[in-house]
């Protein structure tokens, strides 16, 4: 019998790239994310037993403590993994040049800081193309995670877009193809032709889980609320043989507990109470280790064939 798996991402994204998905000027942005949303993840893996990904911006690591917070994760257990060095919504469009700079670079600098070779990458805002996917490869990386085929996902961030631009407030993501739609579900090597066609060689794909719609990922958890949750995850498990489940770091954040500027209200899910949220991502994560063995995905693509 085929064992079943679950991994679970949290990209560590601090609160400055949270301003700039909604155009706000980023002066009061605290290093929150780090310091507070991490180690409440951590606690939580803790409590379940857990060992998980914490993809990283290279770039992030000049604030605060960071630097000797990553050692800290993989001193942990955790898996450190790549989340480019700068976050650029717009990696996909870059030069050869600087996309391998943005990748290669932050390989470079979080393996150095965590003491790790990091070998996974989630791309900014989930775009990728065939370029990237040669660049992540050819930097040494042996999967990718930046894969979400989530129609209600693709359609929210393009009507969100379109509203701040008529604001005249552009946000800095992009909307990426809509051929991500049609990607595998479950993990896959990926085609010289396109990162979203299944092929016997190329490098390995973990697409984020979405089970009938509902992405697998802290914010749907939030909105959903844990009985709807867990509910769909539960369903999830009976089809899927692989889960990734992912996380941002802001997800165990609080507006209101944990003093951040009012401004972040219109990032919906801080609004709502922390131990709620960390109740919610407790029952679902615990849905999942009833049928499936939680393992670190750097370890599972050492073991895929
Ligand atoms: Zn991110």
């Amino acid at each position: 019998m085929t064992i079943k798996t679950a991994s679970v991402g949290v990209d560590v994204d601090s609160l400055h790239h949270y301003y700039r998905i909604h155009g706000l000027e980023e002066s009061r942005a605290s290093n929150a994310a780090w310091d507070v949303g991490v180690a409440r993840f951590l606690d939580l893996f803790d409590e379940l037993g857990i060992k998980a990904t914490f993809y990283c911006i290279g770039e992030d690591l000049d604030l605060g403590d960071n630097r000797k917070r990553i050692r800290e994760v993989a001193d942990l257990g955790h898996e450190i993994g790549n989340h480019s060095l700068n976050h650029r919504y717009d990696l996909t469009r870059l030069s050869r040049d600087a996309m391998f700079d943005e990748v290669a670079r932050c390989k470079a600098i979080l393996s150095e800081a965590a003491g790790v070779d990091v070998v996974g990458f989630r791309s900014p805002g989930y775009n990728t193309n065939r370029q990237l996917i040669d660049v992540v490869e050819q930097s040494g990386h042996s999967y990718d995670t930046s894969v979400f085929p989530c129609t209600p996902y693709f359609v929210a961030k393009a009507s969100v877009m379109a509203w701040l631009t008529a604001r005249g407030k552009p946000s800095k993501s992009i909307l990426g193809t809509p051929k991500v739609l049609v990607a595998p579900r479950q993990p896959y090597r990926m085609s010289p032709r396109s990162p979203y066609r299944r092929s016997s060689e190329g490098l390995l794909q973990f697409p984020i889980s979405v089970f009938t719609g509902y992405p697998l990922i802290g914010t749907a958890f939030t909105a959903l609320g844990r009985a709807s949750s867990t509910l769909i995850t539960q369903a999830a498990t009976k089809f899927q043989s692989h889960m990734t489940l992912e996380f941002h770091a802001v997800d165990l954040l609080g507006l209101a507990e944990d003093g951040l500027d009012g401004r972040l209200a219109v990032q919906p899910d801080l609004r709502v109470n922390v131990t709620r949220k960390k109740n919610i991502f407790k029952h679902v994560l615990s849905a999942v280790s009833e049928s499936h063995q939680f393992v670190r995905l750097d370890h599972l693509s050492s073991r895929f064939v």
